[in-house]
């Protein structure tokens, strides 16, 4: 008798079966319109210009040691990307009443989150979390590894290719007093949908009155507006208006550290009377999985946040990033109505934000499209603009063309 015999077979996220499918095939002209990662108009990594200045100052420090960081990680990393995300007048960091931990990268910052909500927390009834209808697809599966349900509130409206704000607040309205809401801060991964700064005010509302708690999750800071502050607006008057919140940030995107797992988590508290709690028990749960974080990440974007001709390059680096993003949508656009002539409106690739776009076509045609064209988006229709290029947009508007015909 095999010991391994009872392991179930896994049900992979629709992800890993189109990512095998696009490795496995062989063809020249196959398109990678997957993986929520930036590429240059070659289809290349782009290296971020102010993290190779960072990195060579790095090399060049002949005392660099590859000692352990302390449990919860850098502290110039922390404080930095504290600063980062709230601002530096933020009340709550005026006040000390954030605990930051260094976590690996933007998933360990949800992992970490949720696990210190699901033992912590005071739970309105059982452990849920109310997650946008669609969401990342990996905090779903992040909630249930640390027994926290997740529920679903609407905010995808497929008739309008818009945010269903009612039924967001409608939502917000219903669910018991105290649940914990995942926020994404900005550019929604799947549907490059964010709600306005009027509908954020909204949702702010409600989930003060309901005494709610926002988890805020961060990974696209820059790349919905360009600038790093308008991206954490809804965090920041999230904080001014004393909602209690956590904040999971990362630096994989807009620092294009991916493989160094660089992210923090951020514990707004509504006072200083339970910090040493909050801080102490963050410390043990970060011992007991990981020990303590690694330190090549967090040095580098700690020198970037901190040396003001290092902090300036970054910024227009993101706007790099982020206007060959846009340069992306306005052609894909002009493409299918203006040469093409594409049926239906294609109004929302231009009016979505950030890394992806939610196209609306329906799992037939995605299939399709990865069949007959051998170009591979998700089967919800989700395309992440970084994959096209000036050399292959063409070849993909004339295929999407096909494939709605
Ligand atoms: N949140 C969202 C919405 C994401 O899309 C991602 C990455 N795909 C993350 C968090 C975490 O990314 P990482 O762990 O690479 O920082």
């Amino acid at each position: 008798l095999d010991i391994w015999n009872n392991v179930p077979h896994p049900s992979f996220d629709s992800i890993f079966k189109v990512t095998i499918a696009y490795n496995a095939d062989n063809h020249p002209a196959k398109v990678p319109l997957l993986m929520g990662v930036y590429r240059d108009d070659d289809s290349r990594p782009w290296v971020l210009p102010a993290i190779k200045k960072a990195v060579h100052i790095l090399s060049s420090d002949p005392d660099l040691d590859h000692e352990y960081l302390p449990i919860r990680g850098l502290p110039e990393f922390t404080d930095a990307a504290a600063k980062l995300i709230f601002g530096l007048t933020s009340p709550a960091l005026v006040d000390g009443r954030v605990v930051s931990v260094q976590t690996l990268s933007g998933t360990g910052a949800n992992h970490t989150g949720a696990l210190f909500l699901s033992r912590y927390y005071p739970w309105p009834c059982t452990k849920q979390i109310y997650l946008s209808d669609p969401t990342w697809s990996h905090f779903d599966a992040i909630a249930k590894n640390v027994g926290i349900e997740p529920m679903a509130y609407p905010y995808y409206d497929p008739k309008a290719i818009a945010l269903d704000v009612d039924g967001f607040l409608g939502t917000l309205k219903t669910a018991p007093r105290g649940s914990v809401f995942f926020l994404q801060a900005c550019a929604h991964n799947p549907t490059g949908i964010d709600p306005t700064p009027d509908q954020w005010k909204q949702i702010a509302e409600v989930i003060a009155d309901k005494n709610h708690f926002a988890f805020f999750d961060c990974a696209y800071q820059g790349f919905a507006s360009g600038d790093l502050d308008t991206d954490a607006w809804a965090i920041r008057y999230f904080v001014e208006k004393n909602i209690p919140l956590l904040v999971c940030q990362s630096f994989a995107k807009n620092a294009g550290l991916y493989g160094e797992r660089v992210g923090a988590l951020h514990m707004v508290l509504p006072n200083k009377d339970t910090i040493a709690q909050v801080r102490g028990q963050l410390s043990v749960l970060q011992w007991s999985e990981i020990s303590s974080p690694p330190c090549h990440g967090a040095r580098l974007v700690s020198f970037i946040l901190t040396n003001a001709d290092l902090f300036s390059e970054w910024s227009r680096d993101i706007k790099t990033m982020r206007s060959r993003l846009i340069a992306m949508r306005k052609e894909l656009h002009r493409l299918l109505t203006e040469e093409f002539h594409t049926p239906g409106n294609w109004e929302h690739i231009v009016n979505q934000v950030g890394v992806y776009c939610y196209t609306g076509l329906s799992p037939d045609q995605s299939k399709a499209l990865a069949d007959k064209a051998h170009i591979y988006l998700l089967d919800t229709g989700r395309v992440s603009i970084a994959g096209l290029n000036s050399k292959n947009i063409r070849y993909c508007a004339e295929n999407i063309d096909k494939a709605v015909r």
